[in-house]
């Protein structure tokens, strides 16, 4: 998660609800909201564009060999973080507040709440209490930790599997 206050950005795109900034500095573009939520609110519905059998930086996993490529595309700017604000329910199609958000706070998500074993792993530089470092999906990641987690139906059932495989 990125303060504002400390990063110089240049607008993007406007979603009325959201826009999508850039950061000067590192050319990364980030997600924040335009007005505030509170936990369970859903803030917006996304469909399947492509589906593809393989992930990729920009896919959300919704099965076993099922990634989609996420409609609106703007959707896709919702970074990472070990201390999320938003949930992709990937059963309903709802992007879902999971702590209170503010006007102006950056949208991020938690990949491994959607991610079982990520194409293209990475070391997080969140920063947060939480932080688990290297995110490579929750194949990667014990049930204790991802306790703390809102999850997918479909992260739940591989970890059904993982913990119970008999
Ligand atoms: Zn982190």
């Amino acid at each position: 998660m990125v303060n504002i206050s400390t990063a110089t950005y240049r607008l993007i795109s406007d979603h009325s609800f959201a826009v999508v900034r850039q950061n000067i500095a590192n050319d990364q573009k980030a997600f924040f909201a335009q007005r505030s939520y509170s936990p369970g609110e859903v803030l917006a519905r996304f469909t399947a564009g492509e589906v593809l059998d393989r992930p990729s930086y920009l896919t959300v996993q919704v099965g076993i060999n099922q990634h989609i490529m996420l409609q609106p595309e703007h959707l896709q700017y919702i970074n990472h973080s070990c201390e999320p604000n938003v949930f992709f329910d990937t059963s309903s199609m709802q992007i879902i507040a999971v702590r209170p958000i503010r006007e102006g706070d950056e949208m991020t998500f938690f990949y491994p709440s959607t991610e079982w074993d990520m194409a293209q792993p990475f070391s997080c530089l969140c920063g947060t209490a939480s932080c688990l470092g290297e995110i490579r999906g929750a194949a990667h990641i014990e049930q204790s930790r991802l306790d703390e987690y809102r999850l997918t139906d479909f992260i739940q059932q591989q970890l059904h599997a993982r913990n119970n495989p008999h």
